[in-house]
């Protein structure tokens, strides 16, 4: 009898010639790139999963100009973005989701301390692009297009750009100095903007100035009014124009108790800041339950934090000077809310009224064949209205409206412009199938819990406009990177090339990955179960 081994005997690579397969294998394993699921739901397109490996060893400089091939503001991203992509992360099934959006935050403020800038390099096409809106839409799409080699000059009505990440977007969630230093580097790119211009006449400013296309992004900027009965002294006001007053000298004057009616996420902010303004009692009232509510979960709970007070299933019934009658509400069996006639007198200054915001679509009269719908413009799946050049996105298309999606339109509108101008269309790659979290070997990666955020402490949120929402330092954004699971791309951690019991994984070296070497591979998918983030297949042979 022969001694036997203590471990599993492995060979060379063809250090046998009896090891070698022939034609008898069934099945044989490939390499493959799946879609992670935090890809998938970035609006703005990011490959989160690749610019999270860079980040993973240090390599800030490099995963941020992996966020800027596709996203030109990763520091208002990480301030302000929903984050789907965290809601859509593996790891949430895990522990916690990967804390996606703080290690943006903390590359976009990285870039911004460091100077870091994005050189254009395609060479000039001698297209010229009007953008109209200097938001986060139309800063996008010059951005890419410039990038593509484009000429491009934004026509914007304020005197300042951004858009609502200026005029909406209170300070204590996106300070000031952050938005202006992601802009300039778009303009030191080369972009122009002209300040306090606004386009009235589409079609005669693209002609008299010579423009080749046009991509509009004039965002959503009036606000919605409701018929409230109200007296001749009574104090009501429209949110965005309240915060857009906050940029001005000249403070909005609302009083000591302060009604905010609706249930968005303009309406927390208006209620936060008027807090922060001084009111002692800030209120809003909204028709149907919390669960019901459009805002956003973590606006909400920041709201409460802060002290803002909350009136569900209500309505306002009537205004006059220092008082307001609300109505209560109950829901019907479709969840729609009714009156009930059952009031109550409410004492209150002025009324916020954040009902929602239409579009200014002044500017498109004279535009041939465009269409509205709901008070916004339609556009194709590559974003072109149906005046052939003129392109739109952000608010004023039918979509979600975050400063993400604007961005993602932006970067969609330039790669689909940059076609137009060169008489082809735009071709996106085919999609990989996403990897799901049943492909992950989940057992590989150890527990390791999100890293908390610092906030700020309760009393100064409620009394200054200081950032609420602090950031990472290095260690912990560092540490959050690497919290990520890799799903569905291979990040080399050499498992299928240790466990193959024929060394028939040849490895190539690091950013080459691997190879399998079929002459001596059986087809036994060890190499496939083993693979912590599910970067291997295993496909039926072909004879
Ligand atoms: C109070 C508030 C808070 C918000 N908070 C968040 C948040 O935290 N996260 C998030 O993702 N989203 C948030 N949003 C939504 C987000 O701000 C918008 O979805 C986003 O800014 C839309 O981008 P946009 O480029 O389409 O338009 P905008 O940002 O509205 O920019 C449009 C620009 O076009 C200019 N313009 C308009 N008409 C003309 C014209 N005729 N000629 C020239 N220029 C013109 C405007 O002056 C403006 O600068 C918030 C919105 C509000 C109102
Ligand atoms: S932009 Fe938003 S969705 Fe995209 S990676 Fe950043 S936080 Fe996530
Ligand atoms: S674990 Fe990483 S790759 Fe997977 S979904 Fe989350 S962030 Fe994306
Ligand atoms: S086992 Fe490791 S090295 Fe092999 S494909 Fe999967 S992730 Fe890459």
């Amino acid at each position: 009898m022969t001694e036997q081994q203590p471990f599993a005997i492995t060979l060379d690579v063809g250090s046998s010639l009896a090891n070698r397969t022939g034609s008898w294998r069934t099945e044989r394993p490939i390499y493959v790139d799946r879609m992670p699921p935090c890809n998938n739901a970035c609006p703005a397109g990011e490959n989160i999963q690749a610019w999270l490996y860079s980040a993973e060893d240090g390599s800030y400089e490099q995963a941020w100009r992996r966020i800027m091939a596709d996203n030109p503001l990763p520091a208002v991203m990480g301030r302000v973005c929903y984050h789907p992509c965290e809601t859509a992360c593996n790891r949430a099934q895990l522990d916690e989701a990967v804390g996606i959006n703080s290690v943006e935050r903390f590359l976009g403020d990285l870039a911004i301390e460091h100077g870091w800038r994005v050189e254009p390099t395609a060479p000039a096409s001698g297209k010229r692009v009007l953008v109209v809106g200097a938001g986060p839409s139309g800063l996008s799409a010059a951005y890419h297009l410039t990038l593509l080699g484009h000429q491009v000059e934004i026509h914007e009505a304020g005197p300042v750009a951004g858009g609502m990440m200026r005029f909406g977007i209170p300070t204590y969630r996106l300070p000031r100095a952050v938005l202006e230093g992601e802009v300039s580097r778009i303009t030191e790119m080369g972009v122009t903007i002209r300040l306090d211009t606004k386009v009235t006449d589409l079609q005669a400013t693209m002609s008299d100035e010579g423009f080749d296309a046009a991509f509009l992004a004039v965002g959503a900027h009036i606000g919605k009014r409701a018929y409230i009965p109200a007296g001749e002294s009574a104090k009501i006001l429209d949110a965005v124009s309240m915060l857009r007053s906050m940029e001005g000298e000249q403070k909005p004057l609302l009083g000591r108790r302060v009604v905010v009616y609706g249930g968005g996420n303009t309406a927390m902010d208006a209620a936060r800041t008027a807090k922060r303004l001084g009111a002692t009692e800030a209120i809003v009232v909204y028709r149907r339950t919390r669960d019901r509510m459009p805002a956003h979960d973590i606006e909400v709970e920041e709201a409460l934090e802060e002290g803002v007070l909350m009136r569900w299933l209500s309505t306002i019934t009537r205004v006059d000077e220092g008082r307001m009658v609300v109505e209560r509400m109950e829901l019907d069996e479709t969840g729609f809310p009714q009156p009930t006639g059952q009031t109550e007198v409410l004492e209150a200054d002025s009324l916020v009224l954040a009902l929602g915001q239409d579009v200014d679509l002044s500017l498109l009269e004279h535009v041939p064949g465009l269409q509205m719908e709901g008070g916004v413009v339609q556009v194709g799946t590559d974003l072109m209205t149906d005046c052939p050049g003129v392109f739109a996105g952000g608010d004023m298309v039918p979509a979600e409206r975050t400063v993400t999606v604007a961005i993602g339109h932006g970067k969609k509108a330039a790669r689909n412009i940059d076609a137009w101008l060169r008489g082809t269309r735009y071709q996106p790659a085919p999609k990989h199938p996403l990897a799901a979290f049943d492909r992950l070997n989940t057992w590989y990666y150890s527990d390791a819990p999100k890293t908390v955020r610092p906030v700020l402490d309760a009393a100064r949120r409620r009394s200054t406009f200081e950032e609420v929402v602090g950031g990472l330092d290095e260690s912990t954004a560092l540490f959050e990177a690497r919290r990520c699971l890799s799903c569905g791309n291979c990040f080399e951690c050499d498992n299928c090339y240790g466990v193959c019991p024929d060394n028939a994984v040849i490895k190539l070296g690091p950013g080459d990955r691997y190879q399998i070497n079929l002459d001596y591979c059986k087809g036994c998918g060890i190499c496939v179960n083993e693979c912590p983030c599910g970067a291997i297949d295993l496909e039926p042979e072909t004879i």
